[in-house]
């Protein structure tokens, strides 16, 4: 039987390492996610250095609280992947923290949650080489899993097949752009999802795909994915009829022309890069779970036509938090293992799979019901 709850994780006691020499602090409330089946959490720890030398981080590892039994072990150059310093534009291995820095650490750890485990304590470990000697930490306090219903939405798109772009893997994906705001980062795309259209070849475009007009995506309907209330729209933004007259805009502008479409009473729908005028809706009308509300188009930060979707907490396309939803139903036809030959490669195929009240994996290719 499924799962009909998803978990929401919450810090018992404040979180700090035995010895104060790192102190680390969970950057949102993280629910978790049902993918593949799975309730996967999408965690992000603010890590910083306190003491008056460098460490190295060397391990670490998420564990059940009550069994120890181990969530996620990551060794060093696992965790070079996974760290992230945010004032630094170049690379630098994040592992080596000298005093005063802050790394952020993204971990997707996929967390047992059947019905006699509603509750689950999990606690972090790791190794420090502190100037040539290691040494091992328990950070204090646990993240404790409580049920909550996940956030149910109907489809954003209607015919055709479409991608499910997002890789919680990627450097430089949504799940991991943070933006500043007055008090705190934020993380608005920590659950965004790219949906690019292709034909039954895994082609996302026909003849030239510099003209966006080609793509099979552009232009398609984009549904409301709930009944709600539209809280904002932006429509100033023009579009060029190929990809290489594009200008990329900055980092305010990157949504294009969008909508945000309230879906709860504090859950906000984000669609972005939608064609120029093509919406049919402004803020404070009301419309119905399927209503056509624009078209798909290329607007924004975008390197061709597609449709970005993410749910956050408040009505901000970059000053909220992304929070986690799941469509009623989809069938997944199969995934890609990575995109490097998108466009030109099929995917590799699944035996047709109805997926009831799921996030879907990331790059699978889906048919929304
Ligand atoms: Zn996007």
């Amino acid at each position: 039987m499924k799962y009909i709850f998803t978990y929401i994780l919450f810090s018992v006691t404040t979180l700090s390492s035995f010895s104060q020499q790192l102190t680390l602090r969970l950057s949102s409330t993280p629910e978790t996610v049902l993918i593949n089946g799975s309730a996967t959490a999408y965690l992000e720890y603010f890590i910083t250095n306190n003491s008056t030398d460098t460490l190295v981080l060397e391990k670490l590892e998420l564990v059940t609280n009550e069994s120890t039994a181990t969530i996620l072990s990551l060794d060093r150059s696992q965790l070079r992947t996974r760290l992230h310093r945010p004032e630094f534009k170049t690379k630098v291995d994040a592992t080596v923290m000298p005093p005063g820095t802050t790394n952020v650490l993204y971990l997707e750890p996929v967390l047992k949650t059947g019905k006699d485990q509603a509750q689950q304590a999990v606690l972090l470990r790791y190794t420090v080489n502190h100037g040539g000697r290691k040494e091992n930490h328990t950070f204090r306090g646990s993240l404790v899993l409580k049920k909550k219903a996940p956030l149910v939405l109907g489809t954003p798109l209607r015919e055709g097949t479409w991608v499910a772009v997002y890789d919680p893997a990627w450097e430089r994906g949504h799940r991991r752009v943070l933006y500043k705001g007055d008090s705190a980062m934020h993380l608005p795309g920590r659950y965004a999802i790219d949906f690019i259209r292709v034909d039954d070849q895994g082609r996302y475009a026909r003849d030239n795909e510099d003209a966006i007009g080609n793509w099979y995506g552009y232009s398609a309907d984009v549904l409301a994915v709930s009944d709600g209330t539209v809280l904002s729209v932006r429509t100033n933004f023009p579009e060029s009829a190929t990809l290489s007259a594009h200008h990329q805009p900055g980092p305010e502008d990157a949504t294009g022309n969008y909508i945000a479409l309230q879906v709860s009473s504090d859950r906000v729908a984000f669609y972005e890069h939608l064609k120029p005028g093509s919406i049919r809706v402004q803020p404070g009308q009301r419309v119905k779970k399927g209503d056509v509300i624009a078209s798909l188009g290329f607007t924004g930060q975008s390197t061709g036509p597609h449709l970005h979707f993410h749910v956050a907490d408040r009505n901000s396309p970059l000053r909220a938090e992304g929070v986690p939803f799941v469509f009623e139903s989809f069938k997944m036809l199969g995934a890609y293992t990575n995109l490097e030959n998108f466009g030109s490669k099929m995917w590799s195929p699944v035996k047709n799979k109805v997926v009831l009240q799921e996030r879907p994996a990331p790059n699978t290719v889906i048919v929304f019901e």
